[in-house]
Formats: C-alpha cells, sequence, structure tokens
C-alpha cells in the first residue's frame, strides 16, 4: 500500500481523482506536477504539502514560486523538474497521469529509481512498451496499471502465477459517442460532439481517443505489453454499459472479469491500496437496476484507427510509436478545430505508410519515430482538411 507518492500531472482528470484517493486513505504526496496550470497546482499544494511543486512551463513555475514563497514547497520546472519528481527518495509510489508521450521520462526516471509505478500513462507504454518493461524488470520497480481495462486485468489475475494460463484477454469498449454510425456520419462530427462521452468524464486527448476508438488501440497495445501476450490473444468487444471492465479467460475454459459502477477512482484506489482493498464510500454496483448487459464486434471499418494500432501491435517495431505520435498530432489538429474528424484516421495512416520500421528499436530510434510521424502529420494536414 502506498504511504507517501509523487503525483504526475495532478491537475488533470486522474490526477484530481488520485488527490481524492489520498484524501480517503491518508496518504501523503511529496510531490505534484503540472504542465502550466498554476492555479489549481497552488490550491493542491497547500493543501497537500508536498516537498517539490513541478510545473513544466517556465513562466508559470516562476510564478508559482512567488505565490509560495515562505511555504516551504520548492518549485522546479521542466524535463529535470519532472524527473526530480518521479525519483525523490521519500516516495514510495509514482503515479504518472500526465497525457501523451511527455510521460516517457518521468515513467523511466521513477522506474530507474526502483519505485512502485501506478501507471495511467497509457502513450509511454505504447511508444516503448518493450524498452519500459524491459526497464521495470532490470530495476525491480514493480508497474500497477490505473487504466480501468487494464486494472481489471490485472484483478483477474490475482492468484496466477503462470502466464501460460492465460488463453485471452478480452478488453471492454464502451464503443464512445459514435457507436453504430457509418464512417462517413462520424466524419462530419464536430469537436462538441467528439468530447461528450457516454459513460466518462476524461480529459480532452483522451475522449477524443474514445470517439475515434483509437483509444482502444492504444489499450490493445498497452495489453501486449503489461502483460506479456500476444496479439492474437487480445480481443475488444464492445460493451454499451461499461460495468464489466475487461476480462481474462484462461486455459481451462474459466472466464473472469472485473464488474463495478463506471468510476475512474476504483482502480486508482486499488493502484494505491494493492494489494489491499480499502473501504470505498462510493455506491455499490446494484445488479437488479443495472441495464441488460450487451456485447458486440467493434466495426473496424467505421472506426479504422483501431484497426490500424491492432495492425502496428502485430508489426512492432517503431511502428508504435508512429501511430502514438501521429495520433498525438492530429488529436492536437482536431482540438483546434482546424482538421475534421474524418481527417485523424487518415493523417495517422499517412503517416504510418511513410516512415518506415525499425524492429527492436532503442530509445534514439523511438523518439526519431515520434518525430517524423508528428512531422509526417503536420506536412499532411497542410495539404488540406
Ligand atoms: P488531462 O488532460 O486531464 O490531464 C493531463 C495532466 O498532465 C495535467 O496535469 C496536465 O497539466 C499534465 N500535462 C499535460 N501535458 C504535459 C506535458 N507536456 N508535460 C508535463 N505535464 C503535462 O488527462 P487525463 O487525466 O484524462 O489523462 C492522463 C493520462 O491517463 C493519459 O495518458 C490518459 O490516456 C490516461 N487515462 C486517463 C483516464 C481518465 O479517466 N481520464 C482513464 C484511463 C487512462 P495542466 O493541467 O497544467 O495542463
Ligand atoms: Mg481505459
Amino acid at each position: 500500500m502506498a504511504e507517501i507518492i509523487s503525483l504526475l500531472g495532478s491537475t488533470g482528470s486522474i490526477g484530481r481523482q488520485t488527490l481524492d484517493i489520498c484524501r480517503e486513505q491518508g496518504i501523503k504526496v511529496a510531490a505534484l506536477t503540472a504542465h502550466s496550470s498554476i492555479d489549481l497546482l497552488e490550491r493542491q499544494a497547500r493543501e497537500f504539502r508536498p516537498r517539490l511543486a513541478v510545473v513544466y512551463e517556465m513562466e508559470p513555475a516562476l510564478e508559482l514560486n512567488r505565490r509560495l514563497a515562505g511555504e516551504g514547497i520548492e518549485v522546479a520546472y521542466g524535463l529535470d523538474g519532472l524527473r526530480r519528481a518521479a525519483s525523490l527518495a521519500e516516495s514510495d509510489t509514482v503515479v504518472t497521469a500526465v497525457v501523451g508521450m511527455a510521460g516517457l521520462w518521468p515513467t523511466m526516471a521513477a522506474i530507474e529509481s526502483g519505485k512502485r509505478v501506478a501507471l495511467a500513462n497509457k502513450e509511454t507504454l505504447v511508444c516503448a512498451g518493450e524498452l519500459v518493461m524491459d526497464a521495470a524488470r532490470r530495476y525491480g520497480a514493480e508497474i500497477i496499471p490505473v487504466d480501468s481495462e487494464h486494472s481489471a486485468i490485472f484483478q483477474c489475475l490475482q492468484g496466477s502465477r503462470d502466464r501460460g494460463e492465460i488463453r485471452r484477454l478480452i478488453l471492454t469498449c464502451s464503443g464512445g459517442p459514435f457507436f453504430g454510425l457509418r464512417r462517413e456520419e462520424a466524419a462530419q462530427k464536430t469537436r462538441a460532439d467528439a468530447l461528450r462521452h457516454p459513460n466518462w468524464s476524461m480529459g480532452e486527448k483522451i475522449t477524443i481517443d474514445c470517439a475515434t476508438l483509437m483509444n482502444k488501440g492504444l489499450e490493445f497495445i498497452e495489453a501486449i505489453r503489461l502483460f506479456r501476450v500476444s496479439p492474437g490473444q487480445v480481443d475488444v468487444v464492445i460493451h454499451r454499459q461499461s460495468i464489466i471492465h475487461s476480462m481474462v479467460e484462461f486455459r481451462d475454459g474459466a472466464v473472469l472479469a472485473q464488474m463495478g459502477t463506471p468510476d475512474m477512482r476504483l482502480p486508482i484506489r486499488y493502484a494505491l491500496t494493492y494489494p489491499n482493498r480499502e473501504r470505498s464510500e462510493l455506491p455499490a454496483l446494484d445488479l437488479l437496476s443495472c441495464p441488460p448487459l450487451t456485447f458486440a464486434p467493434p466495426d473496424l471499418e467505421a472506426f479504422p484507427c483501431l484497426r490500424l494500432a491492432m495492425d502496428c501491435a502485430r508489426v512492432g517495431g517503431t511502428s508504435c510509436a508512429v501511430l502514438n505520435g501521429a495520433n498525438e498530432a492530429a488529436v492536437e489538429l482536431f482540438r483546434r478545430e482546424e482538421i475534421s474528424f474524418g481527417r485523424i484516421p487518415d493523417l495517422v495512416e499517412e503517416a504510418l505508410g511513410q516512415i518506415s520500421v525499425k524492429s527492436n528499436p532503442s530509445m534514439e530510434d523511438i523518439l526519431e519515430a515520434d518525430g517524423q510521424a508528428r512531422a509526417a502529420v503536420t506536412r499532411s494536414a497542410g495539404g488540406g482538411s
């Protein structure tokens, strides 16, 4: 069970809910970090009294430093600041709730310091999963998933000591706000439409990824990395109610599922209290009043991002870094309303077609692939939306 944490990305959706669990469980906080949201970071710092508060951007960091003068809270900035937050001696656990590939360096710093990592930042595992998991083994750093599907699988695997017992992982998927639409219909949807998720309230990037189903694609790759299974052992099923968070089918045919009302505080709490389960005030799942549980195959024609991610999982090498980098760049353009929804999968597919894949990549290869993917999207998007 975590006693003192460093929380990277404390001002985001996962970060704020992690602090709810810290309040609930009396967990102390040694470091808080944000990109630039210093008003909220200041309030969090005054409440939790961390030793270190980090703002990625320098100007807002200087302003926060002025505001917290005399409070005994050190303020740092930039990547060095994030790395320090991830490796503070007093933290036993690092929660990685930064969004995007930017989470890679602090996650590696936490691993190299041998911390337990409560990992929300899935992009890191998608880009550099093999390097991250190898480093975790080398440094003896435990990785506990926060993503609800992977937490569900992790929970179902408690008590199973042999990975060979796993026949199949079944990732459930809400289907997002555009479930049931054809590709041409979804292509016309606006930013506001995409930000309306039926079951979860999350940061903007992941909410858009849920609308394209890229989120499920990233989770497909994340599952392969985390649980060391092959792409052929992972299935995705549409489950609109988000009550079953994912399942494991074992070789004897038994299928275990983890169920609950959709609330990220459950997987966050489990990641922080693991291997224990602690009391929560959340309303219990009422099976008699919940809607009928339904299951359907995903529509890979209407939602090509999921298909592209599954293909990359099979190809391996730097292809997942290209997929992720292109997606981050395309989603950013869509958030700024510079491209249409339908262009997101096109731009990712174009980037994948343009950049050659390196197998057994080093960290440099991955960073290069990420940079090439972002540049390819900028180039193609310039050609019209
Ligand atoms: P948010 O956008 O809500 O929060 C992101 C956090 O990261 C903020 O604290 C933000 O700071 C900080 N941040 C953003 N960019 C940078 C950067 N370049 N350098 C340093 N810090 C940065 O995201 P979510 O909380 O929704 O998601 C976080 C991660 O968790 C993602 O990888 C997502 O896929 C994953 N996840 C999220 C779930 C959810 O329910 N939200 C569910 C499962 C996984 P600032 O506020 O200053 O911008
Ligand atoms: Mg998820």
